[in-house]
């Protein structure tokens, strides 16, 4: 059994994950917590894994708290920069037992489609990245689309690709999207949409379209459940919930 510690547990996403901790038979909700809880409840309850769903701005101060106590993460927030994970990495190496699961998008068909864009940028001269989510979301780009973007432009500069070409010299709107490691991205916003993203792939007389929809946020919830049963086994800090996954 598994004592699990919901962070963000009255948001969207931590709702449905309270509602899959409790549906796992290997897995005890301890602890559902939200803005104004104290995080050494979890402890208190006897957490051993703590789940973090929140918002960018409180999200890392939450996963060093939980690294004090003793507990392992599985971190969906978004909103995560080098610097950051760098601190987490840093602390970690004090409680060397602990492991931190960050992962921009837990649904298996994103991480799929991250793994499958990455092997396909080398072979194309253009790529480009579209996410597209509800207008409630309040970062841009997702985690996801920045996640894959580098993921295209590690596998586009082992592969010696150039930056896809764009003879644009004058866009004082910003209308191109925002660079991500020299690969374009750009992000829609609308009501009715949860989380989907596109990566088109060109080539002179051929495009490849690379796309993956969430309907629904319970898409997301196998792979946190994935996390949280793996987690104690991958000491350390892992970024995406592919490493977890045997692909
Ligand atoms: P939400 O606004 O519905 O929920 C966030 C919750 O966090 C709220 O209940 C809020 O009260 C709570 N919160 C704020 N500060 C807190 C604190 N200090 N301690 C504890 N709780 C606190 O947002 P959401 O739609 O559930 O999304 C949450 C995050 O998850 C966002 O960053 C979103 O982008 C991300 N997300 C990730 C994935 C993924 O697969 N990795 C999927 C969907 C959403």
């Amino acid at each position: 059994m598994i004592n699990v510690a919901v962070i963000g547990a009255a948001g969207r996403m931590g709702r449905q994950v309270v509602e899959a901790v409790e549906g796992h038979p290997g897995m005890t909700l301890v602890a559902a917590l939200d803005a104004g809880d104290n995080l050494a409840q979890a402890a208190q309850a006897g957490a051993t894994v703590a789940v973090d769903f929140t918002v960018p701005a409180v999200t890392e101060a939450n996963v060093h708290e939980l690294i004090d106590l003793g507990i392992h993460a599985v971190v969906g927030t978004t909103g995560w920069d080098a610097d950051a994970l760098a601190r987490v990495a840093e602390h970690l190496t004090q409680r060397p037992e602990l492991g931190v699961l960050i992962a921009p998008n837990f649904a298996l068909g994103a991480v799929l489609a991250m793994r499958f864009s990455a092997a396909a940028a080398r072979y194309f001269e253009s790529v480009e990245v579209i996410e597209l989510h509800h207008p409630d979301k309040v970062d841009a780009p997702s985690g996801t689309a920045t996640h894959t973007a580098q993921g295209i432009a590690r596998a586009r500069r082992e592969a010696g690709r150039a930056p896809s070409p764009d003879a644009t010299t004058h866009d004082p709107l910003g209308a191109r999207g925002a660079l991500v490691d020299d690969v374009r991205v750009h992000a829609v916003r609308l009501r009715g949409l949860v989380a989907h993203e596109e990566v088109l792939l060109g080539n002179p007389g051929e495009q490849l379209t690379i796309r993956h929809d969430s309907f629904d946020r319970i898409s997301f919830m196998p792979g946190v459940l994935e996390g949280v049963s793996q987690v104690a086994r991958h000491p350390g800090l892992t970024v995406g919930l592919e490493h977890f996954l045997e692909l």
